[in-house]
């Protein structure tokens, strides 16, 4: 039986993957659970999975669910996230923490030896360089969660980095593919939430609408497959089924199709490098009526074409493009700016910002911090001008 430990066992993908513990019993244990502050759903999941250890990032949610004498130990804070990240006899760490939040616990778990399923993009593409050599100095398997990095891990099946010729990273295009940039301007937080293919959380759907949450998985895709970034290529799939391919330099092109639903990738990274029965239902090919891909448009899409100026610029920028977009989502969602004004927001930051090497974890959340200064201070100012 596989020990396992859920960082973010409250959010989209650690309800999913306890739904895929349910669906296997004898497979796993889970053992250590954290979450943020939801500790009404913490509650119940601690009924239904027996976990040792729970850890609640915010304190008083986590003085809240103390006071209901619940059998087990209950942490607190960066430092309880870290302590389920390094539990001692966990097999696996399903890093699934929104955001920058994930960085430190899933850097503690790979030092700590234990082998990653990666769902926390953010950490990889703010200390890419220093987890993936962590991870080969630990012998840790990073095992990706992502959808799309599922799909080219499970292309690859072991192939040789040389034999690549292009990754094809693939995007629905979200809920405004069809919309004019001059009508981006008007959209409210609640039709970019609506996404048309998947139930994610807020900030992935948001990230998706901008297409920033491709231009994340270009730069997760750098990390994880160690391809140059000329080789890595996007297109937009407005039907979600071929979840990513690979292109081989004899022409041949594997691709990973299946219905969409992260009860694939989940299983997948779970049970790998076996498959579990029954996972999805059969994708039904004769309902499927059309399978189309087109170029995405750097000019609707400025997020996109900023990632690969922060992955080109290399050192501190993907973090400060990362934590730039963190916040100014969240002004979106909050209605402080436009949709259109999340990538001037992000641009103006990494434009302010002096990239510098990063040789340590400390370095990256520096910079982290510094554009999340920076880019709260550039929504004040649009805010006066606004008013
Ligand atoms: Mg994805």
């Amino acid at each position: 039986m596989k020990k396992i430990c859920i960082l973010g066992s409250t959010g989209s993908i650690g309800r999913t993957t306890l739904e895929v513990v349910r669906q296997f019993p004898g497979k796993f244990k889970v053992i250590g659970i954290a979450a943020k502050n939801n500790i009404n759903l913490l509650e119940s999941q601690i009924n239904t999975f027996n976990p040792e250890v729970v850890a609640v990032y915010d304190e008083s949610a986590a003085g809240e669910l103390k006071k209901k004498n619940l059998p087990v130990e209950i942490l607190t804070g960066e430092k309880g996230l870290i302590e389920v990240a390094t539990l001692g006899h966990a097999d696996m760490v399903v890093s699934a923490i929104v955001g920058s939040a994930g960085l430190m616990p899933t850097f503690a778990a790979v030092s700590a030896g234990k082998n990653i399923a990666l769902a926390s993009k953010e950490s990889i593409v703010m200390a890419g360089s220093i987890i993936m050599s962590e991870a080969s100095k630990k012998g840790v398997s990073i095992i990706p969660v992502d959808s799309e990095h599922s799909a080219i891990f499970q292309c690859l099946a072991g192939r040789k980095k040389d034999e690549i010729r292009r990754i094809i990273l693939t995007a629905s295009g979200g809920p405004f593919l069809n919309k004019s940039i001059s009508e981006l301007e008007t959209v409210t937080p609640e039709a970019a939430l609506k996404h048309p293919n998947w139930q994610m959380g807020k900030k992935i759907t948001i990230d998706s609408a901008t297409l920033m949450n491709k231009g994340l998985e270009v730069i997760e895709a750098y990390w994880l497959f160690g391809v140059p970034v000329e080789k890595i290529k996007v297109l937009l799939h407005p039907q979600s089924i071929v979840h990513s391919m690979v292109e081989f330099i004899d022409g041949s092109i594997m691709a990973q199709m299946s219905v969409p639903d992260m009860k694939g990738p989940i299983s997948y990274a779970l049970s790998y490098p076996d498959r579990f029965e029954d996972v999805l239902p059969p994708l039904d090919f004769s309902r499927v009526k059309e399978l189309t891909f087109e170029e995405p448009d750097f000019v609707k899409y400025r997020c996109l074409s900023l990632t690969y100026d922060a992955l080109k610029a290399g050192g501190t920028m993907p973090s400060v493009l990362n934590a730039a977009n963190e916040i100014a989502v969240d002004a979106f969602l909050n209605r402080r700016i436009l949709f259109t004004e999340i990538p001037d927001i992000v641009s103006n930051t990494m434009a302010q910002h002096e990239v510098s090497e990063c040789n340590t974890i400390e370095s990256i959340i520096d910079a982290s911090n510094w554009a999340r200064g920076e880019a709260e201070h550039l929504i004040e100012s649009v805010k006066r001008i606004q008013t």
